[in-house]
């Protein structure tokens, strides 16, 4: 059966007209059957003329994505020159379907536009003239386009609670991306940050899977919403598909064990949600949980994403890694037998990227009956399908109206908002902060006079942590203050360079403290991304802490700035502290926000989205199970104080107070298909005015697997002036009681539930 269908399909070509058409509708829905693929079934007529006439090359060529760097001539730096025999071997001989990423630096828009249109001018000269799908990384603002606005990253964005504030910046990426001629977006990053040591931890959303899924949808809206062919949209690319957050050992693309429960109790809601919300394409964990890489995965690529979820996008692997299971995850022998098991798995199109290895390993997998032509087929029709989605066919070049988009003077003032609402104030003693502005202030510390450190990763290069490539008119903390006081006002004891040893001169720092009045210590890490990121100890380094030790004893006040992707302990020198403000990696208005905060032209209301640890050998996300919290100290006595950061999930400070009062839950019992309400008066009991997140946690208090001592359910934000009250609403769903049991099924156990929102608290039966 299976080769008789590959055989009257392939033969398809050969037919006249609309017998050809009839037959091969006939041959396409028995496949759709076959494979349970909708996706195959809903194939218009566009996407299987196409298909009937692709040869076998052609279509293994539409599976293949190439890097840029594959066909341009890498030793000439200042402009994009093409190889020309390798530009011609991947656009004419391969027919490649996508390429991605850029030279090693960010392009102008004319730049990419050039780019992009000789791509396309090649790609039409082939047989049917198929449009190639350009794909870029722009996750916090467009990476790699000069003049682009770069905004805080997720795990800032999870700060700020405030998920219209992740789709505008979303919107405006896209349109960004977009006006650069790139129509496929690798973001949102969907992975759940629960390991801090885990160099892409600032590209997550922190530990919570509620806040990473209402986020990533938010993202995923901003990015799709106007519809793909619209010229402000990208497609996007939910990732990394899954578990890839959670490596044991702390380091990138390392293995995961997670238990059942735990992937999809944590890991897979995320992707679920992101599916329901219509994302076009989806790449793969690089790594492996409990040992099976998920390249190789037919259990979670197809049963799971496929079958269970209804997934019908792209599938794309992540960089090099089907070839790396034969090369590091050694399951497969030989590269064409990692090809094998990839293509068998459920991946539509790989990420070669440095080759056509990929394509004449599949061709020959083909041509020797070990994978139908049905299964190719099946992925070419979803790559087909995307490109006519993106309006490729119909222009495949940079177009006029999208680039009007691009460098509008609004999305700074957005950056500025969403770094400013990131800004999550963690101590203010004795209300040091806000610093009056008549006040002398000393800078220091690493991240006073680098803009690595504000940007991080995928930042107008892959590192970040190339200073020329920002724009001019980036300001670095020190700037910033030097515009908000001017030189009268402002010291430094600081220099260029994350290691520069000027910026850990404890004996300038004392000297220059006798004439300030305040001492701002920007501390926390350089620009990092992926594997290069990784480190082995989560303490700050102790250079750093000396800063704050030489400052305190200076008998200043000291205000730590932290910017810092992932929290870096400083247990033993927070005391010596005043003020600690975390900026997180808040963009290119990062400085500025700093300084707003600084000196009260904001008022901060950005609240942790993970547990800040306060020792390396503790690190418990705040939805840990109830059996976490207890603690035996001493022999026969036990306490409950298992989770002790140093500041809780959540926790954030403003210059205003809150005051929850009358938390009313609308029902005491709650049965089969109900919801109710619960709702609590917030009152700004301060003297300014300011937002206010709220966090609503759920307790199931006895339940058939041991239960989470709580789970954040709903998150609120709201903006109250100065004396200002409101009531606030969430509603509760069935759903939102669940939990999964031994059996992976989401259930509602009956029984007695906890209500927590600040310090209020309530209960209601389940029946
Ligand atoms: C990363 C992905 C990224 C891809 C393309 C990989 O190394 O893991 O997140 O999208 O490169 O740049």
């Amino acid at each position: 059966m299976h080769f008789e269908m590959m055989h009257i399909q392939t033969g398809c070509g050969k037919l006249a007209g609309e017998m050809k058409k009839l037959l091969c509708l006939i041959v396409l829905a028995s496949l759709a059957v076959s494979v349970s693929m909708t996706a195959v079934a809903d194939m218009d007529g566009r996407v299987m003329d196409l298909l009937q006439g692709m040869t076998l090359e052609q279509k293994v060529g539409q599976m293949t994505q190439v890097n840029l760097g594959v066909i341009i001539d890498k030793d000439v730096k200042d402009r994009v020159k093409f190889d020309s025999d390798r530009f011609k071997q991947a656009l004419h001989k391969y027919q490649v379907g996508s390429i991605l990423n850029s030279t090693s630096r960010a392009l102008s828009l004319d730049e990419w536009s050039e780019v992009i249109r000789s791509i396309q001018d090649a790609a039409k000269e082939n047989d049917l003239s198929i449009p190639v799908l350009y794909g870029i990384d722009s996750i916090h603002g467009v990476t790699y386009a000069r003049g682009s606005t770069l905004f805080p990253h997720n795990i800032g964005m999870g700060a700020t609670r405030n998920p219209g504030m992740v789709n505008r910046v979303a919107r405006v990426t896209a349109m960004e991306t977009r006006a650069a001629g790139l129509r496929w977006n690798f973001d949102p990053v969907l992975d759940v940050g629960r390991n801090p040591l885990w160099s892409r931890f600032p590209e997550t959303f922190g530990e919570d899977a509620h806040i990473g899924r209402v986020m990533g949808v938010a993202t995923i809206n901003g990015y799709e919403g106007d519809g793909l062919a619209s010229p402000t949209a990208v497609a996007s690319c939910m990732k990394h598909f899954v578990g890839y957050s959670v490596p044991e050992n702390g380091k990138d693309r390392t293995p995961a064990y997670i238990p059942d429960i735990v992937l999809w109790e944590q890991h897979l809601p995320q992707f679920k949600a992101a599916v329901e919300a219509g994302a076009a394409t989806i790449m793969i964990n690089s790594a492996s949980i409990n040992g099976v890489p998920l390249h190789a995965s037919k259990y979670l690529l197809s049963d799971v994403l496929r079958g269970q979820f209804g997934f019908e996008g792209l599938i794309v692997s992540d960089w090099e890694d089907v070839i790396r299971l034969h090369t590091r995850h050694r399951i497969a022998e030989t590269p064409r037998e990692a090809v094998r098991m990839a293509v068998e798995a459920g991946l539509d199109m790989s990420m070669v990227p440095h080759d056509f290895s990929f394509a004449d390993h599949l061709l020959d997998l083909v041509k020797s009956g070990e994978i139908s032509e049905q299964r190719i087929d099946r992925s070419v029709a979803i790559i087909l399908r995307l490109k006519l989605d993106l309006g490729l066919f119909e222009n495949p070049y940079a177009e006029e109206e999208a680039q009007a988009n691009f460098g509008l003077p609004v999305y700074r003032q957005l950056a500025l908002d969403a770094a400013r609402e990131s800004m999550t104030l963690l101590k203010n003693r004795n209300d040091v902060l806000p610093i009056p502005e008549a006040a002398r202030v000393l800078v220091a510390g690493p991240a006073a006079m680098n803009l690595g450190p504000l940007h991080g990763s995928w930042s107008y290069t892959w590192q970040g942590d190339k200073e020329e490539a920002y724009p001019e008119s980036t300001r670095t903390v020190y700037e910033s203050l030097l515009e908000k006081l001017g030189s009268e006002k402002v010291s430094l004891a600081a220099g260029q360079g994350f290691d520069n040893k000027e910026n850990y001169d404890t004996s300038r720092l004392t000297e220059l403290a006798a004439d300030a009045d305040y001492i701002v210590l920007a501390l926390g890490e350089p620009a990092y991304a992926e594997s290069p990121g990784g480190i082995d100890d989560l303490n700050l380094p102790e250079q750093q802490k000396a800063l704050v030790r030489a400052a305190a004893a200076s008998g200043k006040p000291v205000i730590l700035v932290l910017v810092e992707g992932r929290p870096r302990i400083i247990r033993d020198v927070e005391p010596l502290a005043d003020g600690i403000i975390l900026a997180y990696q808040p963009g290119s208005q990062g400085a500025r926000a700093i300084t707003d905060v600084l000196f009260g032209d904001f008022n901060p209301g950005g609240v942790l989205p993970f547990s800040y640890p306060q020792f390396t050998g503790d690190i418990l996300p705040y939805d840990h199970g109830v059996l976490a919290a207890i603690q035996q100290l001493t022999p026969g006595k036990i306490t409950y104080g298992g989770y002790k950061p140093q500041w809780p999930f959540g926790y954030g400070l403003s210059y205003s107070t809150f005051e929850h009062s009358k938390l009313q839950i609308s029902r005491r019992e709650m049965g089969k298909g109900e919801s109710l309400e619960v709702s609590l008066v917030v009152r700004n009991t301060g003297q300014r005015g300011g937002h206010h997140a709220i966090d609503l946690f759920l307790s199931d208090l006895y339940a058939s697997v041991s239960p989470a001592v709580r789970k954040l359910r709903e998150f609120k934000k709201v903006y109250l002036e100065a004396g200002e009250a409101t009531t606030v609403t969430f509603k509760l769903q069935e759903d939102d009681l669940s939990f999964v049991n031994t059996e992976l099924q989401r259930v509602v156990e009956p029984g007695e539930f906890t209500v927590q929102v600040g310090e209020l608290t309530g209960t209601f039966r389940y029946k």
